[in-house]
C-alpha cells in the first residue's frame, strides 16, 4: 500500500527490538522494571532507529545527507 514501509531485520536487531517493545509494554502495563541495554545492543538499536526515521523520512542529523 501507499506508505507503508517494508524493514529487514538481522536476527540480532529483531531479538532486541522484541525484547526492548514486550518489556516497555509490561513497564507501561504493571510497572515491570526495564534491563538496561548492553552496549551491542543498544548500538543495533540505535542503527535501527537510524534507518527506520530514514525510512520515514526524518533526518538522522541536522547534516544527513541519506534522504534522496
Ligand atoms: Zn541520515
Amino acid at each position: 500500500m501507499d506508505g507503508d514501509i517494508t524493514l529487514r531485520l538481522d536476527r540480532a536487531t529483531a531479538e532486541d527490538l522484541y525484547a526492548a517493545l514486550y518489556e516497555a509494554g509490561e513497564h507501561i502495563a504493571a510497572g515491570a522494571p526495564i534491563t538496561p541495554p548492553t552496549r551491542e545492543e543498544a548500538e543495533r538499536v540505535g542503527r535501527f532507529l537510524v534507518d527506520l526515521g530514514h525510512s520515514l523520512g526524518r533526518k538522522c542529523s541536522p547534516y544527513c545527507e541519506h534522504l534522496a
